[in-house]
């Protein structure tokens, strides 16, 4: 997506350790126009697959996940990584181990919100090791739900995380896609969309 890549290359800054910071327009400040616009195209890829739920993970995947919903005329739900007080019904849970954070986490998404009858887009802002997307894929395998496929903002290519997905033969669809984050440079490959 030529809007996505042009404002990576604007306000995106490297830090060590292959990770892209995008807080000022993704993961702490947020951009709705262009939230909107990527939930847009996730819509449109995905506009004939009968999806009827968008499923993501708190907190940054919240914003293009409900703008690909809206598109979709179709609920979002975000699995939480702490359990709430209120959440007092039967949990679907997984573990998902944090990329950035380095940490473990379980991330939970009430039974009452998934049934074998649902068709799922997942959708996330970063696709690293595949973690947080694999974690969302068993919360809706054990739901018995169909997940269609994943819709990521920015991929990060030289990380794991896509062939993991592919090889559970499912589908991916990143706006961006990053080759290599090397020597103080974003070097990109074509997007899926
Ligand atoms: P994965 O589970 O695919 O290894 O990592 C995905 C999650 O880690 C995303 O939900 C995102 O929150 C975080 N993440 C991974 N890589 C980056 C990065 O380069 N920059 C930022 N801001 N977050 C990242």
């Amino acid at each position: 997506m030529k809007e996505l890549v042009e404002r990576i290359k604007k306000d995106g800054h490297i830090l060590g350790e292959g990770v892209l910071k995008v807080d000022s327009f993704v993961t702490h400040q947020v951009d709705p126009v262009l939230m909107e616009q990527m939930g847009q195209r996730f819509a449109e890829v995905f506009k004939d697959a009968g999806i009827t739920k968008v499923v993501t993970i708190e907190a940054s995947g919240i914003a293009p996940a409900v703008f690909a919903a809206k598109e979709l005329n179709v609920p979002m739900i975000f699995a939480r990584k702490a359990k709430s007080l209120t959440m007092d019904e039967e949990l679907l849970t997984s573990s998902v181990y944090s990329f950035t954070k380095q940490v473990t986490s379980t991330v939970s998404i009430s039974r009452k919100f998934l049934s074998n009858e649902d068709k799922v887009l997942i959708v996330d802002d970063f696709l690293a090791n595949g973690q947080a997307a694999k974690g969302l894929i068993e919360l809706c395998q054990q739901a018995g739900a169909e997940v269609e496929g994943i819709g990521i903002i920015i991929e990060k290519s030289f990380q794991d995380g896509r062939q993991l997905i592919e090889d559970m033969g499912l589908k991916v669809v990143s706006l961006a896609r990053i080759a290599s984050l090397t020597n103080g440079e974003v070097e990109f490959l074509e997007g899926d969309a």
